[in-house]
């Protein structure tokens, strides 16, 4: 795979973060989540948690200017290749990036992760993951341990913003936000599209593909 720089796009539950981590295991690229690293800044009660918890309750997205601090501090720090998720999510963001990556913006590939909603809201249903580690899964693999993390033991809880509202909410925003960020890429060719219904095994494949 020649791309270094990669962003993802998806609607809420399309399995853009699993997507994301298996191809940064793949290709040994770091892998940042937007609202991961979000939460986790409000969990330490930095001064950007402070400012991102009233958002983060209402289900709503960060203002454009406190998203781009987050990830500009983070790819500053990476000597490598990364990934990131839920990050450039509205135009502003998306020309911002490009600022910041100046002639690196050329190497970077937006990776459209689509699925019907009915697949998505079931997702997001049965949607859980772990506090303390990347695990991430469904309902059914951890009910017989008891909320209990395969990976390393820790808490294993539904997202605070898995409820059916906020879902529902967030796929507005992005339809309205995201999408144009996906034919802003598309215009100047760096928009790659995948199918995000079947296993993550399948759709990994169908990544993987694109990269060819
Ligand atoms: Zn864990």
């Amino acid at each position: 795979m020649s791309a270094h720089a990669i962003v993802l796009l998806g609607p809420p539950a399309s399995g853009k973060g699993t997507q994301g981590r298996l191809l940064a295991a793949a290709e040994g690229l770091s892998y940042f989540s937007s609202g991961r690293q979000l939460r986790r800044e409000v969990r330490a009660g930095s001064q950007l948690g402070k400012s991102a918890e009233p958002y983060l309750e209402a289900g709503r997205y960060v203002p454009d200017e406190l998203a781009l601090g987050l990830v500009k501090g983070w790819i500053s720090e990476r000597h490598r290749g990364w990934i990131l998720d839920g990050f450039p999510r509205t135009l502003p963001q998306a020309v911002e990036l490009d600022r910041v990556l100046d002639s690196r913006q050329e190497e970077l590939r937006a990776l459209l992760i689509e699925g019907p909603v009915e697949e998505l809201e079931r997702r997001v249903a049965d949607r859980r993951e772990c506090r303390e580690c990347s695990w991430t899964g469904t309902r059914a693999e951890v009910e017989g341990a008891q909320g209990i993390c395969p990976s390393c033991g820790g808490m294993v809880e539904q997202r605070p913003d898995d409820d059916m509202e906020n879902f529902r909410q967030r796929f507005k925003v992005f339809e309205e936000l995201t999408l144009p960020v996906a034919s802003y890429y598309k215009q100047s060719k760096r928009l790659l599209r995948v199918w995000g219904v079947g296993s993550p095994e399948e759709v990994f494949r169908r990544v993987q593909s694109e990269f060819v």
